[in-house]
């Protein structure tokens, strides 16, 4: 294709873009093929994904991770994926309430011979052993399987009191069983004191956390990320794409200039502002893969392709990136928790109730942000309309009007 073909006019992209956000626009523009690098449309199944060393386990993976919640008519993902060398499946005893390890454990009913090349990670949401035990055997019967590759402890935002010394015996004896190969947690908070704790402990084999093309730049998390990955220990990126808080940031940063220059100049040279954010995140050789929710096959397959795709984001696309992120901070939680929590004088968790606001604005999830929402103890939901956020929005790196996005969620979803 000429170079004349692939581009594509601003005239075009702005009437594409119309009077929607930018994330409309570019789901608009996905249709249109990468033209350098390699497309969706052109990924076949005999093509197969890198891997990377997951830490030092000694276990390979695939670079992209098989993530959110699929059921059991989505087999056909699943098969495709594993075709595609998608073979690091990621779920939770919560997601879809079971729905998705029992989707996977009919892919391995019928697909036996395929389980012991995929690298099974499940989570449970406590650190009490005898709930673990409890959870993982349920898993391992919905999953039809005698083990998992990788168990987390889902949601930790601290270590210390999160994995205490109950959790590594624990986690020794279900190695020693056989039911686990490898142990670790996942983080959406608090990432860098995390890792930076993990990386001491000396018996994390492994840590999925939120990283991406914002967060990735920060030299705290950089630090942390650097320790970990001296220590030995296989990190899995997740919310690469960085969807924002609340719906009414979706507009931030979509009309300027340089957010139009940045999606054309990603889509001129072959991949999407989806695929770039993807990139920019396996720049980093410490990242062993990304987790990404795909529902679907084209998702499926645009992802491939951007696993595939050896065509390096250049630095001015980087650059561009780094400055939309800073356009449009205000939109998205950075997970600092330890800096905005204790400004406020009530028990109220500001950044997971932000999370749950991107599930239902961002990810149009209502399901899934009302069930964490529901979670809340009835105190904190109470505190949330009542609660001065002024200190905390003062003192926000993001400068996120916490308050206004935490009522509207509470207005919401009670
Ligand atoms: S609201 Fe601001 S301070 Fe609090 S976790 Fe999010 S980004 Fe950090």
């Amino acid at each position: 294709m000429s170079g004349k073909k692939r581009k594509i006019s601003r005239r075009n992209f702005i009437k594409a873009a119309g009077v929607a956000g930018l994330g409309s626009a570019l789901g608009a523009l996905n249709s249109l093929a990468p033209a350098q690098g390699i497309s969706a449309a052109s990924v076949t199944e005999s093509m197969t994904v890198p891997t990377r060393p997951f830490g030092k386990t000694g276990a390979d993976v695939s670079i992209l991770a098989l993530g959110g919640e699929l059921s059991a008519s989505d087999l056909l993902v699943f098969r495709q994926a594993f075709k595609m060398g998608v073979t690091y499946w990621d779920t939770a005893d919560s997601y879809g309430w079971g729905k998705n390890e029992k989707a996977i454990g009919k892919y391995f009913a019928k697909f036996p011979d395929d389980r012991e090349k995929v690298f099974l990670v499940s989570k449970a949401g406590t650190s009490n052993p005898q709930k673990l035990t409890e959870k993982l055997n349920v898993s391992l019967i919905r999953m039809n399987t005698s083990y998992v590759d990788l168990y987390f402890i889902h949601h930790v935002s601290n270590v210390k009191k999160e994995l205490t010394d109950e959790v590594k015996s624990w986690a020794e004896n279900a190695k020693a069983e056989g039911k686990i190969r490898f142990f670790g947690f996942s983080a959406h908070k608090n990432m860098e004191h995390s890792l930076l704790a993990a990386a001491k402990l000396g018996w994390i084999d492994g840590i999925m956390m939120s990283y991406n093309y914002r967060l990735m730049v920060q030299n705290k998390l950089k630090r942390a990320v650097d320790a970990c990955a001296k220590a030995g220990i296989g990190m899995t990126a997740m919310k690469t794409q960085a969807a924002f808080s609340a719906n009414f940031y979706a507009t931030i940063g979509s009309k300027t200039d340089d957010a139009l220059k940045m999606t054309e100049s990603f889509l001129n040279k072959g991949y999407t502002a989806e695929q770039a954010k993807l990139k920019v995140v396996w720049e980093n050789p410490n990242i062993a893969s990304i987790c990404s929710a795909m529902p679907n096959m084209t998702i499926l397959r645009a992802n491939v392709a951007a696993a595939l795709d050896k065509v390096k984001i250049s630095s001015g696309d980087k650059k561009r990136l780094e400055q939309y992120a800073r356009q449009t901070a205000s939109g998205f939680c950075a997970g600092c928790a330890s800096i905005c929590e204790p400004l406020v004088h009530a028990d109220i968790p500001i950044s997971d109730i932000l999370r749950y606001s991107m599930y239902y604005h961002s990810y149009g999830d209502r399901e899934k942000a009302s069930a964490f929402y529901n979670a809340l103890s009835p105190d904190v939901k109470a505190n949330i309309p009542k609660a001065d956020y002024a200190k905390a929005e003062k003192y926000c790196p993001q400068k996120i009007q916490i308050g206004k996005v935490l009522k509207k969620t509470y207005e919401d979803l009670t």
